[in-house]
């Protein structure tokens, strides 16, 4: 057992926890992350990075390193799932960074580089942890223990740290269904159609998001969001199929059908969310990210409210000195909480950007320019 008492303790390395874990260093603490996972892999997802994160990406350097991997957007389109017409057309420049969209399992990848080598524990399931006032003990399925003097839970929605503090509870099944599918655009060039940047095709009830994920744009992916009375699978997702595919988006404009035809492989993906919580931290422990506000993912900013937390928290702990970490944590629900709160609210209400609306309250936010809020607490 080791006794690091002035270690800042991450669970999860997912993009939050990860984010967290390279600007903490950055900023001079010691951080060490501890992941389930036996190792890292490449998820075959996509993933929206917007300005609002790519500004925190700076921070580390990676934000040009992102961009030159990823597909780079000029608008977001929206339009009818059927006829094609346009709802809105959306610029995704002018918010003071670049609009990224980019394979998940890539993004991960420049992420972990952004931290010194060892940072991250993997093979680490954490079972149970004991905030005993002067640290916190933490024990892995491993068999093996540490300690810690602050404990981020940045573990997602099922998350360990979050039971601790608050108890089991389940998260709540939102009745939708996410599928998602990579197809290589080689597949595409034999139809005689257009295959945007990045465009959200609308019906009803549904929708099918779908983006480049490469600069090359030799990667085209799509995430469905579609009504789904109850979830009785395990785990967190399952095979799906073309079949399915074209059950669900019958009567759906060429494009869609196109898109469906070419797909190789398709999962589906329960989508769970959370009412918001009532604390964020308690004593030497603080949650990020899904742990602590999960939602419908349909605004595709889940992740970039994870980072932003991560960069948030960061500039609290610098603010207050890391001994001071009740008034830091404090210190970053009061400029946090609205804010998840409202993406959380509007993500799951999915409405966000099918009209013509000015995005900038999402993309044109600056973690690190917004002035302290509650300083009093500090
Ligand atoms: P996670 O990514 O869930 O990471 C948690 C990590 O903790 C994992 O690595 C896990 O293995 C580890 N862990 C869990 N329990 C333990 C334990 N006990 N011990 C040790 N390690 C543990 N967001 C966007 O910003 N843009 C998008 O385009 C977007 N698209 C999405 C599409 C879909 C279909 C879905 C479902 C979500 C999407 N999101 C998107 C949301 C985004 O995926 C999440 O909000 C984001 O992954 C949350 O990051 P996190 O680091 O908080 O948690």
């Amino acid at each position: 057992m080791t006794t690091e008492k002035q270690t800042i303790a991450i669970i999860g390395a997912g993009l939050g926890g990860a984010a967290a874990g390279a600007l903490l260093q950055s900023a001079g603490f010691d951080v060490k992350i501890f992941e389930q996972a036996p190792s890292f892999t490449r998820l075959g997802a996509g993933i929206h990075m917007g300005p609002n994160v790519l500004k925190i990406f700076q921070r580390i350097g990676m934000d040009q390193k992102l961009i030159d991997i990823s597909s780079t957007p000029s608008h977001w389109f929206s339009r009818n799932g059927m006829t094609g017409e346009y709802l809105s057309r959306i610029p995704l420049e002018g918010y003071g960074a670049t609009y990224c969209t980019v394979h998940r399992g890539d993004l991960s990848a420049l992420q972990m580089d952004t931290m010194a080598p060892g940072t991250v524990e993997f093979n680490k399931r954490l079972t149970r942890l004991e905030d005993n006032g002067s640290d916190v003990y933490l024990e892995f399925q491993d068999g093996t223990s540490t300690r810690a003097a602050i404990v981020i839970g940045a573990d997602g929605i099922n998350s360990r740290v979050r039971e601790t503090l608050l108890g089991a509870e389940r998260p709540n099944y939102s009745g939708w269904v996410g599928h998602r599918a990579m197809i290589s655009a080689e597949k595409l060039k034999k139809f005689d159609l257009t295959f945007e940047d990045c465009v959200k095709w609308w019906g009803p009830d549904r929708h099918m998001m779908v983006y480049y994920t490469t600069s090359r744009r030799d990667e085209y992916y799509y995430v469905t969001g579609v009504p789904h009375a109850a979830w009785e699978f395990d785990g967190a997702f399952v095979q799906s199929s073309r079949e399915e595919m074209f059950a669900a988006f019958a009567g759906y404009h060429p494009v869609i059908q196109a898109l469906i035809e070419a797909t190789d492989e398709v999962t589906k993906w329960p989508l769970f969310n959370r009412n918001p919580l009532p604390l964020w931290s308690q004593g030497r422990m603080v949650l990020l990210g899904d742990a602590c506000h999960p939602m419908k993912p349909h605004m595709a900013q889940g992740a970039a409210m994870a980072i932003e937390d991560a960069a948030m928290l960061t500039r609290c702990l610098q603010e207050t000195g890391p001994n001071a970490y009740s008034a830091a944590f404090a210190l970053y629900e009061a400029n946090r909480r609205e804010r998840a709160t409202r993406v959380q609210t509007v993500s799951n209400a999915n409405t966000f950007l099918l009209t013509q609306e000015d995005p900038s309250w999402v993309y044109g936010y600056d973690v690190y320019a917004e002035p302290l809020q509650d300083k009093s607490v500090a």
